[in-house]
C-alpha cells in the first residue's frame, strides 16, 4: 500500500497597522483607514508609495512590529530564534512584482524549527506580499494595494500523513496567530494561503512531490490532498511516474490541474538586500515579546477542561469564540460566589443553547446581548434551586434580553414564577382527571407512560409554571387511590 506524505507552506498577511518597507497603511489590518477587503475593490492603489512601487532611488525600512510578531510566533512554536537573521532578494520576473525581485529571507530566516500538534515545523520567515491583478475584459489591471503587505512563510517537514491532519494543524495555527493577534489569517479573504506538497511511497523513500496552489478554504485544503493522493495512486499503478509539477486545485470540478512543470529547477538567484542591514536579533526585547505570550489555545483547552469540568467536545467552542468564553468564564464567578456549590454544566447548557440560538436569531454577537453576565448567572441559580422550569427559564432569557432587566425583577413583574402550591395544583388535576376517563383507565391497566399525557394537560393549564416534579408526585398519588 502507498503512505502519502505532506508538508505545508503556509503564507500569512500580518495585521501590523503599517506595510513591511514602507509607512503605506497595511489593507489587511483590522484598524486604521486602510482600504478594508471590501473597499479596496472599488479603491485600487489607495495605499501606495514610491516604495511600494519600487520607484528608483526609494530605500526600504523594515517594519519592526512585523519582525516582532514573527518571533513571537517562534516562540509559541518552540522554535529557535537565531542571533542574527537577514534579508534576501528573490529574483524573478511577473507583472505583480514591481520591483523585479520580492525582500524574502533565504538563508537566515527569522524562526528555525519549532513544533506545532506533533509536526515539526522547518522556519518561518517574513517577506513581503506581491500586488494584486485583476483580469477583466480582455486587460489585466494591477492593484498595489496589498504590494509590500508584511507576509509571513511558514514551511513545515514532511511530517504530515492525511488531509485531515493537515486540516487541522492549519486550523491550530489560525487560532495561534487570532491569539496572539498576529493575523486574521482569515482564508477566504486570502490572509492565510496554504499550499500542500503530496507525494506518496511503498517504501521509506521519499516519492515526487507535487504541489497543490489554490487552497481557499479548509475544506479545500483537505478535498484536494485526497484527491492528489488518489491520483497519483492512479498514475503508478497505471505504471507511469508522477510529474514533479505545480498543480491548482479547481473548486468547481473538485480535481487538481497541472499549471506548470518543474523540471527545471527555479532559479531565483537569491542574494542578501543590500539596503537593509542584517538584523541582530539580541537587540529585540525578547523577554518582553515572550512576555505577550498570553494563554495559547492548547492551554487554554486545559484549563477550561480543568476549572470548569467539561469534556474535551464542550470547550472547543470557546477555543474558537473568544467573546463568548469571556462571557462564559464571568458567567461562571458570578455564579459560583452565589452558589459555591454549583457546576458549570447547567450554565453551560443554556449558554450554548439557548443564549447562542437568541443571538444567532437576532444576527448579533454576545457582546451586543443586553444581558449582563450576573443577571445571567442569577437566572442559572433560579434553575438550580428549582425556582424555575426549564420552560420559564426559556421565556426569561428573551424578555431579559428586551429589558435588560433581572430574572427576578421579571418574575415578579410578568408573574412568571414556578407554581408549588399543592392546593392549586390539585385543584386542577382532579379536573384533568374528570376530563380524560380513558387514559386513566389506560393507566389503571399499567400503561404507565399515558401520565406523561395527562401531566402535559395540566402543564397546559398552568402555562408551563408548575413544578413537574410536584406534578409528577400528585399524579401517581391521586391515580392509585
Ligand atoms: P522545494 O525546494 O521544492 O520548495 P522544499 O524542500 O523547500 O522543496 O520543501 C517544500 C515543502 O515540501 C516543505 O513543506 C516540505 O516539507 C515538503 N516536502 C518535501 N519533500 C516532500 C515530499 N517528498 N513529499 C511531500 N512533501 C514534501
Ligand atoms: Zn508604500
Ligand atoms: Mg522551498
Amino acid at each position: 500500500m502507498y503512505k502519502p506524505i505532506i508538508g505545508l507552506e503556509i503564507h500569512v498577511e500580518l495585521k501590523t497597522e503599517t506595510k513591511m518597507f514602507c509607512g503605506c497603511l497595511n489593507p489587511s489590518a483590522s484598524s486604521g483607514q486602510a482600504a478594508s477587503s471590501g473597499q479596496e475593490e472599488k479603491q485600487p492603489n489607495a495605499n501606495i508609495c514610491p516604495i511600494c512601487l519600487a520607484h528608483p532611488g526609494t530605500l526600504p525600512k523594515a517594519n519592526k512590529k512585523a519582525v516582532e510578531a514573527v518571533l513571537k510566533l517562534g516562540m509559541a512554536l518552540n522554535g529557535k530564534i537565531p542571533e542574527t537573521s537577514k534579508f534576501d532578494r528573490k529574483n524573478y520576473f511577473y507583472p505583480d512584482l514591481p520591483k523585479g525581485y520580492q525582500i524574502s529571507q533565504y538563508d537566515k530566516p527569522l524562526v528555525l524549527g519549532g513544533e506545532l500538534k506533533d509536526i515539526k515545523i522547518t522556519r518561518v520567515h517574513l517577506e513581503e506580499d506581491t500586488a494584486r491583478l485583476l483580469h477583466q475584459n480582455g486587460d489585466s489591471l494591477v492593484d498595489f494595494n496589498r504590494a509590500g503587505v508584511p507576509l509571513m512563510e511558514l514551511v513545515t517537514e514532511p511530517d504530515i500523513k492525511t488531509g485531515e491532519e493537515a486540516v487541522a494543524f492549519a486550523k491550530e495555527l489560525q487560532l495561534i496567530l487570532r491569539y496572539l493577534s498576529i493575523s486574521e489569517a482569515n482564508m477566504e479573504k486570502g490572509q492565510m494561503r496554504v499550499e500542500a506538497n503530496v507525494s506518496i511511497s511503498k517504501d521509506d523513500k521519499f516519492g515526487t512531490k507535487v504541489e497543490v496552489k489554490n487552497l481557499n478554504s479548509f475544506r479545500a485544503v483537505k478535498d484536494a490532498i485526497d484527491y492528489e493522493i488518489k491520483r497519483q495512486e492512479e498514475v503508478l499503478e497505471k505504471g507511469e511516474k508522477v510529474r514533479h509539477e505545480t498543480r491548482g486545485w479547481d473548486e468547481n470540478k473538485k480535481i487538481t490541474v497541472s499549471q506548470r512543470g518543474k523540471e527545471k529547477a527555479h532559479d531565483y538567484r537569491y542574494f542578501p538586500e543590500p539596503d537593509l542591514p542584517p538584523m541582530d536579533i539580541s537587540k529585540f526585547d525578547l523577554d518582553g515579546l515572550r512576555a505577550q505570550i498570553t494563554e495559547l489555545p492548547q492551554q487554554k483547552r486545559e484549563r477550561f477542561i480543568k476549572e470548569y469540568d467539561l469534556t474535551p467536545e464542550q470547550v472547543e467552542i470557546f477555543i474558537e469564540n473568544r467573546d463568548l468564553s469571556d462571557y462564559f468564564e464571568t458567567s461562571v464567578s458570578e455564579l459560583k460566589s452565589e452558589l459555591p456549590s454549583a457546576n458549570c454544566q447547567l450554565l453551560y447548557n443554556y449558554l450554548t443553547s439557548d443564549i447562542r440560538g437568541l443571538i444567532n436569531e437576532l444576527e448579533i454577537g454576545i457582546k451586543k446581548l443586553n444581558i449582563s453576565p450576573e443577571n445571567f448567572a442569577d437566572l442559572i441559580v433560579l434553575a438550580v434551586k428549582g425556582e424555575i422550569s426549564s420552560r420559564i427559564a426559556k421565556d426569561l432569557i428573551r424578555e431579559m434580553h428586551a429589558s435588560g432587566n433581572d430574572p427576578r425583577q421579571i418574575i415578579k413583574e410578568k408573574g412568571l414564577g414556578q407554581i408549588s402550591d399543592e392546593k392549586e395544583i390539585e385543584k386542577i388535576i382532579q379536573q384533568v382527571i374528570e376530563e380524560n376517563p380513558l387514559a386513566v383507565e389506560d393507566y389503571k391497566k399499567g400503561k404507565q407512560n399515558i401520565i406523561q399525557f395527562l401531566i402535559g394537560k395540566t402543564m397546559k393549564n398552568f402555562k408551563g409554571r408548575a413544578n413537574p416534579e410536584l406534578l409528577k408526585k400528585l399524579f401517581e398519588e391521586n391515580l392509585s387511590k
